[in-house]
């Protein structure tokens, strides 16, 4: 038996509905692996801004440090040129006992400097490791993003070839079959449409009443599943 026309025109409207889903979904994939790149060089980005605020602090503290040495070491040159005037060798051993304090201070300063100018070397080794990584992130994301652009401006053109060809195909439909089909599509998306196999709903796979399957296979008139509410034609 030959399929109702208006059946026929419904089918057409719904396998280019489908098209354009598949397509519309198949596009907003395509930048998923984009934004997975974007996210990790964000987090890089942040790792070196944090590691370049340390390594700012760390060179503030050893600018300060090194104030100290000098100052230590001049009140020591001090020490020395009073006690190379001393008069007796009391006064003379008294200014070599604060010399050797004073010494004893600027050796504890030094170290501290080599163990803090060590740190900073680890962590500008750091920040070049991060930056380096983040170059090939942004040249990554650079390339793939052409790429990107690309693929999705070809599937932007088919779903928009496919919008001209749906308006004619909904033309083509009855205008309240029209209403009914865009109502429950609006709901369901491409499965607006159900069919009917083996006495069941193919969209919710409920057994269907005989009459139903009757007049569907009658195929003059349109039917909705009384379960799902999709409109039903026969495979
Ligand atoms: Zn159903």
């Amino acid at each position: 038996m030959p399929r109702d026309a208006a059946i026929e025109a419904l089918l057409t409207l719904h396998g280019i509905d489908s098209e354009i889903q598949k397509l519309t979904a198949q596009r907003d994939l395509l930048p998923v692996a984009l934004r997975r790149i974007e996210t990790l060089a964000n987090q890089q980005r942040q790792a070196l801004t944090e590691k370049r605020d340390q390594i700012k602090h760390l060179r503030a503290r050893i600018a300060a440090r090194e104030s100290d040495l000098r100052a230590v070491e001049a009140e020591a040159d001090k020490l020395t040129v009073q006690m190379n005037a001393a008069r007796t060798n009391k006064e003379y051993s008294a200014f070599q006992h604060e010399i050797a304090a004073k010494k004893a201070d600027a050796s504890r300063v030094e170290d501290d400097l080599l163990t803090m100018m060590g740190d900073a070397e680890e962590l500008e080794g750091d920040a070049r490791e991060l930056e380096r990584a983040l170059a090939q992130l942004d040249k990554q994301q650079a390339e793939e993003g052409k790429g990107v652009d690309k693929d999705v401006a070809k599937v932007e053109g088919e779903i928009a070839a496919l919008a001209k060809k749906r308006v004619a195909a909904a033309a083509a439909v009855e205008p309240p079959l029209l209403e009914e089909y865009q109502r429950i599509a609006a709901k369901k998306g491409a499965s607006a449409l159900a069919s009917v196999v083996g006495g069941s709903c193919q969209g919710c796979f409920m057994q269907l009443p005989p009459q139903i399957c009757h007049t569907v296979r009658g195929g003059r008139q349109i039917v909705k599943c009384p379960s799902c509410a999709r409109l039903l034609y026969m495979a």
